[in-house]
Order: C-alpha cells, then structure tokens, then sequence
C-alpha cells in the first residue's frame, strides 16, 4: 500500500518515511518546493525508487491536494507551521494550521481507497498554557488547550500562538469526522517535545527544526544560560515515527486520539547527558546548573501504552543520538 506523507522534508516527516520505506510501504511524499524533494534525494539516493514526490505549494488548492492523494491508502498529515518567528499569526500560523488539516481531510473524504488518516498534533493541543507547571494536574488525551481564536489572534508569544494553532487544527479535524462521517478513520497523536537523530536534510546548523534547535542551543554553547524547561516532556522522534505507522492498521487506533511521552527532562540534565557522552565538545556546551527540573504536571499516557506495543527509548539514549547526529552534521557542513 501507498503511505502519503506531508511535511516530508521535516524532522518528523523524514523519519515518518524512512519508517515506512523500512516496513515496505511505497511512499508519496509532499513537499511545497522542489529543491526540499532534491535535498531529500541527494541525502537518500538509495531511496530514489521508493518515494513519488508530489509538489503542494499551497494546501488550500483543493484540487492539487485531491491529485496528492491519487493512488493512497494511508495518509499521514504531518506538516503544519511550527516556527516562532512569524509576524502574523492569523495569515502564518493559525490559519494554515487548521485549513491545510481540512483540506487533507476533504480530499481523503473524496477517495474511497483512503482508510486512515493519521494527524501528528501536539501536546500543544492538550495543556493550558496560562496554567504553566500546575503541579497538582495530571494531562491526558481528554484535555484541551482552551486558547480561543481571538486570544490567539492578539497574542504577542509566539509559543502561546503556535499551541492554540494545533489545537484548532486538531479540533477541526474531529469536528469533520463527526460531522461528515468519511469513509476512513482518523488517529490523531499529540506528542510534546519531541527529540532525538535529525535525520532530514539539514542546510545549515541555523536551519534546525525547532525543537532538535532548542538542544543545540544548547549543545553548542549559543545559549549562555540553560533556559527554564518550558514544556518537561519529550518522545523520541523513532518512537513517534513507529507509532504513526502502526496506528495505520491498529483497529483499536481507529477513531482515537493518542497523548504519546516518553518521560519527563529538563534541559539542565540534556546538557549533563551530553557533556558526558561528548567529552570533547563539553567546553563549548551552556554550563549546567545542576538544579533539578521545576516540579509540573503528570502526563498520562495510559491509552497510548494499551493499545500500543511501546517501549519508550530513555532520554539518554534521545540525547546522546540526536547531539551524535548534530555535531557529525555540524562537522561536514
Ligand atoms: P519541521 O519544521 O521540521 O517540519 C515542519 C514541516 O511542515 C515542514 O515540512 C514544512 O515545510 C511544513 N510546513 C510548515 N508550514 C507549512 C504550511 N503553511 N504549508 C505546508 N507545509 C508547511 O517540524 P517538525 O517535523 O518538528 O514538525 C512536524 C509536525 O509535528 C508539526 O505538525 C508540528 O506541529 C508537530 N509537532 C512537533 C513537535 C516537536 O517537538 N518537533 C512536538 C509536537 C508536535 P517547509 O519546509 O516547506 O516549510
């Protein structure tokens, strides 16, 4: 079968499709530019054969969004804006956020070979922010960001915007099931930080995705001070990639939304992970502080665990391979 991929030249994206082509699925991947599907090809020559690269420069074409899903039985909606520096948070991230996910949706709804559409949401789209640590909360897929459209439309902290963006799209996408009742069922994962080996092509070290960025930061000595660890949880990005793809012909996924965390961190323990496995890169690292991670939040990832074979990579092993990956990169660029 045929596995549409969006956001293909993403972090989860690219690992989403070498999941898939390792399972032995053929994979249609989308990108909005042709040099993200060259950079793809010349880092993957081997996979050349495997992958049919379609071109979606703007997902509110419909009909280019139609033809994308020709041929699919699988599609997975990775790609969404998760970027902070944007000036419009209407016009560049709440909007595309939500209409591109409908837009996926009605052109899956139109193809009668499409059974699954698997959404990667976020964390964003459970926590209140304003709540920040609450200690005593226990999260789950049964939460929701409360952010309203207007909050988000006049919020000056992108981060506020960019998690309010997941959870409309998110909820727009369960309200279209409900009210439209396709022929496919929907799975939807809301992972947090999600880490580990950024295996997407990667132009230069200032052009990381966001949350691989933030341990760089890090690890590079960029940042002077470790910053307060915002968002405690994380997933490694192969267990991510691993859950997407089984959820695809998991029954008991059908129709279901999924909180996915590997355990808790802080940034101050990324650095003495690294600064141990890396001795010769731990001069340059931000120094740590050696205080322990604030007290926060319970995440509840039961659900996950019981309709799941899962056994969560360690945010050790996360660290070592993605800060591996990242000075290796960092070497050849
Ligand atoms: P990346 O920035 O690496 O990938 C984002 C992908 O989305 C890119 O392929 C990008 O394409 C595409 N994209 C962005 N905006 C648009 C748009 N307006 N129209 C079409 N495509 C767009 O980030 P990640 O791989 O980390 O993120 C992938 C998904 O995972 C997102 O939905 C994100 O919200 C979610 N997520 C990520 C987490 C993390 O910690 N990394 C945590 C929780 C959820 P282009 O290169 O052309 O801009």
């Amino acid at each position: 079968p045929v596995v549409f991929v969006d956001g293909a030249n993403g972090f989860i994206g690219t690992t989403v499709i070498l999941e898939a082509l390792k399972q032995g699925y053929h994979v249609k991947a989308a990108v909005r530019r042709q040099e993200s599907a060259d950079a793809f090809g010349k880092k993957y020559p081997e996979h050349g054969s495997k992958i049919d690269w379609v071109f979606i420069p703007d997902f509110s074409d419909q009909e280019a969004v139609a033809a994308a899903l020709k041929g699919v039985t699988y599609v997975m909606h990775v790609a969404s804006p998760f970027r902070f520096d944007f000036t419009d948070n209407e016009k560049e991230v709440l909007i595309p956020a939500r209409e591109n996910t409908l837009s996926i949706l009605r052109a899956a709804a139109k193809n009668p070979e499409v059974k699954r559409v698997v959404i990667t949401s976020s964390f964003a789209a459970v926590c209140d922010l304003l709540k920040g640590m609450w200690p005593e909360k226990t999260y789950s897929e049964q939460d929701w960001n409360p952010a309203t459209w207007n909050e988000a439309v006049r919020s000056d902290i992108p981060p506020f915007v960019y998690c309010a963006s997941k959870g409309f799209a998110e909820r727009a996408a369960w309200e279209y099931m409900d009210q439209e009742k396709p022929g496919f069922a929907l799975t939807t994962f809301c992972p947090p930080m999600v880490f580990g080996p950024p295996q997407q092509p990667i132009k230069s070290m200032k052009s990381l995705n966001e949350s691989v960025d933030q341990l760089w930061r890090l690890f590079s000595g960029t940042e002077k001070e470790v910053p307060f660890t915002n968002f405690p949880g994380f997933i490694d990005v192969r267990d991510l990639a691993h859950l997407h793809l089984a959820s695809l012909t998991n029954d008991k996924a059908r129709d279901k939304r999924y909180l996915v965390v590997g355990g808790h961190y802080s940034f101050d323990e990324a650095v003495v992970v690294a600064r141990e496995a890396f001795p010769n890169q731990a001069a340059r690292m931000t120094p740590s502080t050696g205080k322990p991670a604030p007290e926060h939040y319970k995440l509840d990832v039961s659900k996950a665990e019981a309709d799941f074979d899962i056994k969560w990579t360690p945010f050790k092993k996360t660290i070592v391979d993605t800060a591996e990956v990242l000075f290796k990169t960092e070497a050849l660029l």
